[in-house]
């Protein structure tokens, strides 16, 4: 199959669908890759690693669309790129169409086979293609955390970790799923003091079974978090309610009743967020202050740090990559229930019927 791979145009977007290492596994399995010229400059994957991996580069998006059989990508094609699809192109990428009627209805008029990282499945039900993301964010949190707290940024002046003599912070970690995990995970290699909170029972089981007594599991209830939340320095949200906006977790009383410097990092934002006090900001202008307590809300978190991102995504996509490439999206879907749950958009007709539902389209 011929796989093709643009430069991603939205702004400060530095990933790319594919590692110069995927483009040589590809290769390696009889498949022809052309790469956009610099489609991964910005993080350092130059067009000479894709030729040596065995790419051809084309000078622009145009001639990549023109040559592909299949599109790999990071961000939902915008309205220059739907307008390059054609009847018939397969599409891999992030597409998050439910709340967006115009890429929707782009990707129908195309006739294009659009298939989402975001709804694939794994046999246990879970979203192996937003993992990764997940990760990323939930690692991040802590060290976008730690900085916050300096006293330069608005925080109270406080070491994550403290040092001989001086109590480290205390870390309250909202949601104890991906994210929250990788949170735990950086929070307690730093030395704070960790508390996990999840209304999942069985989740903290596994938490305490991982981590041991250096980590604090609580049952989330509003009188647990009331009390936690009341006495942290940084508070992490990172709960999910598949397919609903985050719960407000946080009141705004909460935040107000909050030492003076302390920090909020929501990495649930993107679903509206678990703090009453929340709102989306960027990487330009990351953290505002409410009562006195620091708000770091970035929807885009792993976008800061493209290049390991990238290299995440490309692990957990690269097995579906080569499936769709090694046996034609028809097979490929047809073997795998997982992959099929990907699919979104077929050859002018919506397949994912929560799309179709949200925007009454046919299903
Ligand atoms: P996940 O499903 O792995 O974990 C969510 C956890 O929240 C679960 O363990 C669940 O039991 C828990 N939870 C739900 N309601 C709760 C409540 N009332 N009290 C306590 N715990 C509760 O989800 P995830 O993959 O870790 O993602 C978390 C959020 O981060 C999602 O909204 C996701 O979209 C978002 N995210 C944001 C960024 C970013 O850049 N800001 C990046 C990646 C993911």
């Amino acid at each position: 199959m011929h796989i093709g791979v643009p430069k991603e145009i939205k702004a400060k977007e530095f990933r790319v669908g594919l590692t110069p290492s995927s483009v040589r596994e590809l290769v390696h399995h009889g498949h022809k890759v052309t790469v956009e010229a610099s489609a991964g400059l910005g993080i350092g994957f130059t067009d000479e690693l894709y030729r040596a991996a065995g790419a051809e580069i084309a000078p622009d998006a145009g001639s990549v669309f023109e040559r592909a059989e299949m599109i790999v990508k990071v961000k939902e094609p915008q309205a220059s790129e739907i307008a390059m699809l054609r009847e018939g192109q397969l599409l891999f990428t992030y597409l998050h169409l439910a709340p967006d009627l115009p890429q929707t209805e782009g990707l129908v008029k195309s006739g294009c086979i659009a298939v989402a990282y975001e709804t694939v499945t794994d046999r246990l039900g879970r979203l192996p293609l937003l993992a990764p993301m997940s990760e990323v964010a939930g690692r991040m949190s802590i060290q976008v955390g730690a900085h916050c707290l300096e006293k330069e940024q608005g925080g109270s002046g406080m070491l994550l970790g403290g040092v001989p003599g001086v109590a480290a912070a205390k870390v309250v970690v909202l949601g104890g799923g991906v994210s929250g995990t990788n949170a735990t995970r950086m929070a307690m290699g730093l030395e704070a003091h960790v508390t996990v909170i999840d209304k999942n029972l069985h989740r903290l089981y596994e938490l305490d079974l991982q981590f041991g007594a250096m980590l604090n599991t609580i049952f989330s209830t509003v009188d647990a978090i009331e009390q936690h939340v009341l006495t942290a320095d940084l508070v992490i949200g990172a709960v999910l309610v598949p397919g609903a906006e985050a719960p407000k977790l946080v009141t705004r009383e909460m935040v107000r009743a909050m030492k003076p410097g302390s920090v909020l990092v929501d990495i649930a934002i993107d679903q509206g967020g678990c703090f009453e006090t929340s709102r989306a900001t960027t990487h330009d202008d990351p953290t505002y202050v409410v009562d006195e307590v620091v708000h770091y809300c970035v929807a885009n978190m792993p976008g800061a740090v493209a290049r390991t991102s990238t290299q995440a995504l490309n692990n957990a996509t690269l097995p579906f990559t080569l499936a769709l490439a090694d046996k034609g999206y028809r097979k490929a879907l047809a073997d795998d229930p997982h992959l099929m749950a990907g699919l979104n958009v077929a050859r002018g007709q919506v397949t994912y019927k929560a799309v179709a539902d949200v925007h009454g389209l046919a299903y």
